[in-house]
C-alpha cells in the first residue's frame, strides 16, 4: 500500500505517514482529511511513496479525499518558502491557506418555490394568495413565500403536493460573473499607454517579471494596472490575477471601478466577509473559477490554481506589514509567490518604499513611470508653516494662515481636509490638582479621551474606562484635563471658526465598518461636507473632486520614537495625504504645519522632491547598514511576571548561536513594556545582506525550551519596533 505523507494544519513540527487505502487516488498537493488522536483533521498531501515494506510500522489510513484540484506545485513551494523565510511551522502556514475549509465541500443548496402547473380543482383562499405571490416573487424560499401570503408553511407543501408549486435545489454560494476584458477603459494618455503597453508585453511573454508602477497621486495607476489585467483575462483563459489593497475602506470605490471597467465585481477577501462569503471566495478560488481576487494581505496565501499577476495597490503602505501571529510583509511574499508561479508582480505607489526604489534601481524590477495627473489635474502646492514662528492662539491648534484658509475655501464653495492622526479629543488626560497623567493599568501607556463617548481609552491595549468625575490619584473634584489634540477636538476648534460649516470626523471611531466608511466617503464625494477632519484613514485612495485644501495639523507626530522608518513614512502618508487636494479641475494647495521645518522629509515635501528625500534616506541605511543594505529581524518574548521575563531574556540571550557578522541587540525592556498583562522584552538581530537570517533565527529559536507560560515571536524584517 503507497504511504501518503501528510502536513496538517495545525502547528506540528513535521508531517506524519498514512496509508493510502485501495481506491484513493493521492496526489502531492491533495486536500485529506485523516485522523490525528481522536479526530479526523485536515492535512495537505506533501509526498505519496511507494509502499515500503520490511518497515512494519503500524499506520493509520487517510480516511477520506477532498474532490477539489490539488494545490499546485507552486503553491506548495510557496507555502514551503513562506515558512522557513518567517520562521513558522508549516501546519501554521498551511492553515492560512485552508482557514475557510467548508470551501473544500460543494456549496449547500436550498430548496426553493416556484410557479409549475395550472392548479387541479379549487383553491382557498390561503392557497391562492401563495399563487399570487409566488407569480410575483419568482423563485423564493419556502419561508419568505409563507411570509409575503401570510400563511404557514404547511399551504405551501399542500400547493407542491397539488402539482401548482414545485421544488427547487438551488446552489448556495454562486460562482462569481466572468470579467469581461474587452469593455472600453479610458481613453489613456501618452504616458499610461506607453506602462500599460509594457506590461501588456510582459504578461503576454509570461514568466516572472516585476513591475514598479512609479507614478504620482492620481496619474492613473489603476487604469494602467487595468489594462495588464485585461490582457491576461484575453490571453489565458486559466489564469487567475490577485489584486492587494492596503486598507478595507479604500476596496469599495474600487469595487465600483472594476464593475465599470470588466462588467463584474472581484471576487473579495479580507477580514469583515462573514464565513459564507469566505468559503464562496476561496472555493472559486481553489477551483480556478474566480479569475480576479481584490484583497487584503492575507490574499496572498489563497490557494490559486494559477495565480499570474499580482498588484500591489499602494505598495508602500505599513498594513501590508502583518505584526500579530506570523508575521511578515505582504508585499515581498507578493514578490516570491510570483517568481514562483512564473507570474507577474507589479508594485504601484506615489511613494514607493526605499527597499522597492532599490531594487529598481539595480535592475530587478521594470520601473515604469507616470509623472503627470491626466487632464487639467494638478499636483497640490505644498506650503510649510513653520509653528515656531506662527503658532496658533493659546488653546488651539491652528495657525491663523490655515484658519484663514478654512474660511476662504468655504467661502469659494470647496472642500478642505484637516489631517490629524489622532483619534479622540486629547492624546493625554492629567490632573489639574495633582499633576498624574493618567495610564491604562499596569503599562506606561496614556489614556486617550474620547469625548463623544465620554470615556478614557488606551489605543493600545483597548483598555477603557468611562471618564471618571474625580481624580483616580487625589480624589479632585473636575480636575481632569485633556491635553494635546485630537481630530475630536480640533473639530471643535473649527466649528466655531466656521459655524455654519458642515464639518465631520473620519477616522475609526466615525466609520466602522465598510457602511459607514462608504457613507462619509460618498457624502464627502458629493460635496455634502465641507471640512473633513480625519485620521490616516483619509490619505488613501479617494478621490473628492471638490478638495481643493489639505491641513495637516501636526506634521510631527510620526517622527517621534526610535523607529528607522519614521522619517521615510512621515514622507508617504504626508505627501498622499496631500495628494488629495486639487485632483479635478480645481488647484489644490496643501499646508503642513512642523515644528520642524528643517527637517529632510519636510523640506523634501515641500520641494516636491522625492527622489531627493530617498536619495538622503539611501545614504544613511546603507552607511548604518539597515534594510535593504542589511538585514534585521526581532524576537519579542512576553511572560506573565517582570521576573519571569527577565529570566527567559537570559536564557534566550545565552543559547544565541554564534555566527559571523551578526549583531545583537538586547535583551531589552520593549517600548511597550507591558501589554494586556504580560512583560514584554525585545532582541533585535542585524546581519549583512548577505546571510541567510531566517536559518540563522530558525536555529536560535529551536534550541530553546522555555517555560509554557513564555511567549515568543519571530519577526524577521521588523517594521515596528514597539
Ligand atoms: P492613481 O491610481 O494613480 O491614484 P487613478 O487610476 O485612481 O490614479 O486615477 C485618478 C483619477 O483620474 C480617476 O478618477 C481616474 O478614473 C482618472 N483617470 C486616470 N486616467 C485617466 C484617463 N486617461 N482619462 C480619464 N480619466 C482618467
Amino acid at each position: 500500500m503507497p504511504i501518503a505523507r501528510i502536513l496538517f494544519t495545525m502547528p506540528l513540527p513535521e508531517p506524519f505517514d498514512y496509508t493510502v487505502p485501495e481506491g484513493m487516488d493521492l496526489v502531492a498537493g491533495s486536500c485529506v482529511a485523516a485522523p490525528v488522536g481522536p479526530y479526523d483533521r485536515l492535512g495537505m498531501v506533501v509526498d505519496v511513496l511507494a509502499d515500503q515494506p520490511g518497515t512494519n510500522r503500524k499506520l493509520k489510513a487517510v480516511t477520506a479525499v477532498y474532490d477539489v484540484p490539488p494545490m499546485s506545485a507552486a503553491m506548495r513551494e510557496f507555502l514551503t518558502w513562506a515558512s522557513r523565510y518567517t520562521v513558522t511551522r508549516p501546519g501554521t502556514i498551511l492553515a492560512m491557506a485552508l482557514r475557510a475549509r467548508e470551501a473544500l465541500v460543494p456549496s449547500p443548496v436550498e430548496l426553493r418555490y416556484q410557479l409549475a402547473g395550472p392548479p387541479e380543482g379549487r383553491l382557498t383562499p390561503a392557497r391562492a394568495k401563495v399563487l399570487e405571490q409566488a407569480a410575483a416573487l419568482g423563485r423564493v424560499s419556502s419561508s419568505e413565500l409563507a411570509a409575503a401570503a401570510g400563511v404557514s408553511s404547511g399551504v405551501i407543501k399542500g400547493l407542491v403536493g397539488m402539482g401548482a408549486l414545485e421544488e427547487v435545489e438551488e446552489v448556495v454560494d454562486l460562482p462569481f460573473a466572468a470579467p469581461n476584458p474587452d469593455l472600453p477603459g479610458a481613453v489613456l494618455t501618452g504616458e499610461q499607454a506607453s506602462a500599460a503597453e509594457e506590461l501588456r508585453e510582459g504578461v503576454r511573454k509570461g514568466g516572472f517579471a516585476a513591475y514598479l508602477l512609479d507614478g504620482v497621486t492620481g496619474s492613473g495607476k489603476t487604469e494602467v494596472y487595468f489594462e495588464a489585467i485585461a490582457e491576461l483575462l484575453r490571453s489565458d483563459p486559466e489564469a487567475q490575477i490577485l489584486v492587494l489593497l492596503p486598507e478595507i475602506a479604500l476596496t469599495q470605490a474600487i469595487l465600483a471601478r472594476f464593475d465599470a471597467r470588466f462588467g463584474a465585481a472581484p471576487a473579495p477577501w479580507h477580514s469583515g466577509l462573514n464565513p459564507k462569503e469566505r468559503r464562496r471566495t476561496m472555493r472559486e478560488v481553489l477551483h480556478g473559477r474566480a479569475r480576479i481576487v481584490i484583497g487584503a494581505r492575507s490574499a496572498l496565501f489563497l490557494p490559486f490554481r494559477k495565480l499570474k499577476l499580482i498588484i500591489v495597490d499602494e505598495e508602500h503602505d505599513g498594513s501590508y506589514k502583518q505584526e500579530d501571529g506570523v508575521t511578515y510583509h505582504a508585499r515581498d511574499l507578493a514578490v516570491m509567490r510570483a517568481k514562483l508561479e512564473e507570474g507577474a508582480v507589479v508594485l504601484a505607489s506615489a511613494t514607493p518604499a526605499l527597499e522597492t526604489v532599490v531594487n529598481a534601481e539595480a535592475g530587478r524590477y521594470i520601473r515604469l513611470r507616470l509623472a503627470a495627473r491626466p487632464g487639467t489635474a494638478r499636483l497640490p502646492q505644498i506650503e510649510l508653516i513653520d509653528l515656531r514662528r506662527a503658532p496658533p492662539e493659546k488653546g488651539k491648534w491652528l495657525s491663523p494662515l490655515l484658519a484663514l484658509s478654512l474660511a476662504e475655501t468655504l467661502a469659494a464653495g470647496e472642500q478642505s481636509l484637516l489631517f490629524l492622526n489622532r483619534r479622540g479629543y486629547a492624546p493625554l488626560v492629567i490632573c489639574k490638582a495633582c499633576g498624574e497623567k493618567l495610564k491604562s493599568p499596569g503599562t506606561e501607556n496614556w489614556l486617550t479621551e474620547h469625548r463623544y463617548s465620554g470615556r478614557l481609552v488606551c489605543h493600545l491595549t483597548g483598555y477603557s474606562i468611562a471618564k471618571p468625575a474625580t481624580c483616580p490619584k487625589c480624589g479632585a473634584a473636575d480636575s481632569l484635563m485633556g491635553v494635546g489634540p485630537g481630530v475630536e477636538r480640533v473639530a471643535e476648534e473649527v466649528r466655531v471658526l466656521l459655524p455654519n460649516a458642515r464639518i465631520e470626523i473620519f477616522s475609526s471611531d466615525t466609520a466602522q465598518g465598510g457602511e459607514a466608511t462608504r457613507g462619509i466617503v460618498e457624502r464627502m464625494a458629493a460635496s455634502e461636507i465641507d471640512v473633513l477632519i480625519g485620521t490616516q484613514i483619509v490619505a488613501k485612495g479617494h478621490n473628492f473632486p471638490n478638495l481643493t485644501l489639505v491641513g495637516v495639523v501636526d506634521a510631527d507626530s510620526g517622527l517621534k520614537g526610535g523607529d528607522l522608518r519614521a522619517g521615510e513614512r512621515t514622507y508617504q502618508l504626508l505627501s498622499q495625504v496631500a495628494g488629495r487636494a486639487g485632483r479635478a479641475e480645481r488647484p489644490g494647495r496643501a499646508y503642513v504645519q512642523t515644528y520642524t521645518p528643517d527637517n529632510p522629509a519636510m523640506q523634501a515635501l515641500a520641494a516636491n522632491d522625492r527622489d531627493g528625500y530617498l536619495a538622503i534616506e539611501r545614504e544613511v541605511r546603507s552607511e548604518l547598514g539597515l534594510p535593504p543594505f542589511g538585514r534585521l529581524a526581532a524576537i519579542v518574548l512576553s511572560a506573565p511576571t517582570a521576573d519571569l521575563a527577565d529570566k527567559a531574556a537570559l536564557e534566550i540571550a545565552a543559547a544565541a548561536p554564534n555566527s559571523e557578522g551578526i549583531e545583537l541587540f538586547g535583551p531589552a525592556p520593549a517600548p511597550i513594556t507591558v501589554l494586556r498583562g504580560r512583560h514584554r522584552r525585545r532582541f533585535l538581530v542585524k546581519s549583512p545582506r548577505s546571510v541567510d537570517l531566517s536559518a540563522y533565527m530558525a536555529a536560535w529559536v529551536g534550541r530553546l525550551k522555555l517555560p509554557s507560560q513564555v511567549r515568543l515571536a519571530v519577526d524577521i524584517d521588523p517594521y515596528s519596533f514597539l
